[in-house]
């Protein structure tokens, strides 16, 4: 297995070379054979607490015209997010922030490796005032540094290292384990996900890792239950120490954002005592646009008094969330463990009207029905009609409708199919998407 990597990333001038060259082992730059190296990187072999690892300077790119710059830095990001195993992004302390330091974090939030926020050019210990701005960023704790001198270095080698050692074990073990459904918990601080997360995983054997997924923002853990694979994707996962308390918010959809991106079903865990929030509802419209299966997870239920104030909720949920109404509604208590067992049940539900295939001669027969008794759309003269439909992809279900004027199907219509679809086939849980097709 080739030595993992560590991508330092930065705008020119913020010290990457100095950096390298300070924890790099030899002065020259180490060409690698194997991966595939460009002229605008060098690779440095390197050693730390008996870790070897392979430094990356991407400092060396050729810069162009203003728009060439930009690309470059994006480019660069990229490609550091795309293939290390950690990142280091340089920052200059003296300048402060400028807008390609944004360009590259904006760039590097997204990804789910561990990326380390450096400050570098701080050549008096002890003086870090400078370092708070860089929390702006979004990209957490901030790392003084010298590079010329070598303040903080140390302290910050031994974290990537440990980052790595995390790396590298996560990949042996994904090529190992049987990860399953991925469910991932989202939903506002204080919901209670790692309450639900604990009850959903304390029964059953469970590897918990950090690793395989995002080391800063989630914990992964892989269980086994009743016979079945899943990975429980906890975004409320290791609070950060110094976070500051506006950015709770921001961070939280920022978790849930990625989160999503990796899930099969999603478990939207909303505080019944709360209600639903503006959050919670762009985190639902996020979820339904990537087309993940979910399940909403009312929580709390066990103080939230009396039967009118749980109408209330529930009605709020129904009005507010009509473009996820296919996710099950699951009053629980994550508390006292109250009807955890139907939120498994709604996941496999979910999970399995995801991956479903409903064969063509079925989806037909209930056309033909559609056909004989529904409605359907004219524009003057014309008329639309439906020919044929097939289901062309799942994950979640694609379905192809063929018909002589596609251009006539509006929304209107198209919710009209979709309730009735659902209304003939087992689709809950799951979004569909439908496509329309010409065929005389
Ligand atoms: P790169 O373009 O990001 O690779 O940056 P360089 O490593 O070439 O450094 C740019 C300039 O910043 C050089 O003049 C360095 O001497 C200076 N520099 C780098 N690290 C430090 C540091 O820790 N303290 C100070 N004061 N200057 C530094
Ligand atoms: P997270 O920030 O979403 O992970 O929320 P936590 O799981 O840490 O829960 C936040 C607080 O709510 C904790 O004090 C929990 O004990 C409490 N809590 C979580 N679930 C329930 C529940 O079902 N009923 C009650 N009464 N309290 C709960």
């Amino acid at each position: 297995m080739s030595l993992p990597l560590v991508a330092v990333v930065g705008r020119p001038n913020v010290g990457k070379s100095t950096f390298v060259n300070r924890i790099a082992q030899a002065d020259e730059a180490i060409v690698h054979s194997m991966r595939g190296v460009t002229r605008d990187r060098s690779y440095h072999e390197s050693e730390w607490n008996g870790v070897k690892f392979t430094l990356v300077d991407t400092g060396g790119i050729e810069m162009g015209g203003e728009d060439d710059f930009q690309a470059s830095i994006r480019h660069q990001a990229f490609v550091a997010a795309e293939q290390a195993d950690a990142i280091v992004f340089l920052v200059d302390g003296k300048t402060g922030i400028n807008a390609d330091d944004a360009e590259v974090a904006r760039i590097l939030r997204k990804t789910d490796k561990p990326v380390f926020l450096v400050v570098n050019k701080l050549d008096t210990p002890g003086r870090t005032d400078e370092i708070w701005e860089f929390y702006q960023l979004g990209i957490g704790d901030p790392w003084p540094v010298s590079a010329v001198h070598g303040h903080g270095t140390g302290d910050l080698l031994d974290e990537v290292v440990v980052a790595l050692q995390k790396a590298v074990a996560g990949r042996e073990l994904s090529g190992t384990l049987d990860t399953g459904v991925n469910v991932a918990i989202i939903g506002r601080p204080n919901a209670g996900k790692s309450s639900l997360t604990n009850k959903l995983t304390g029964n059953d054997r469970s590897i918990v890792s950090d690793v395989a997924g995002t080391t800063r923002d989630a914990i992964d853990t892989y269980i086994e239950h009743e016979g079945k694979a899943y990975t429980i994707v906890d975004t409320a996962g290791l609070r950060r120490k110094s976070q500051i308390d506006e950015d709770v918010e921001y961070y939280g959809f920022v978790r849930a954002m990625r989160a999503i991106d990796r899930a099969d079903v999603a478990l939207l865990v909303i505080d019944g005592t709360l209600g639903l929030t503006d959050q919670d509802q762009r985190v639902a419209r996020f979820a339904a646009d990537r087309g993940c299966a979910m399940v909403i997870v009312l929580n709390k239920w066990d103080i939230v008094e009396g039967p009118e104030a749980k109408a209330e909720v529930r009605e709020r949920i129904q009005d507010r969330l009509m473009f996820v109404g296919y996710a099950p509604v699951v009053a629980i208590s994550a508390l006292t463990g109250k009807n955890i067992q139907r939120i498994w049940d709604a996941i496999d539900t979910s999970y399995a009207n995801f991956r479903k295939t409903i064969p063509t001669n079925q989806l037909n027969t209930w056309l033909q029905g559609i056909r004989e008794f529904g409605h359907t759309v004219s524009h003057g003269k014309a008329m639309l009609r439906m020919k044929y439909v097939t289901q062309t992809g799942t994950c979640p279900p694609v379905f192809t409708f063929f018909a002589n004027r596609p251009d006539l199907v509006d929304d209107n219509y198209e919710r009209y199919l979709e309730n009735r679809l659902r209304e003939h086939f087992d689709l809950e849980g799951t979004p569909v998407r439908m496509k329309f097709k010409k065929k005389d």
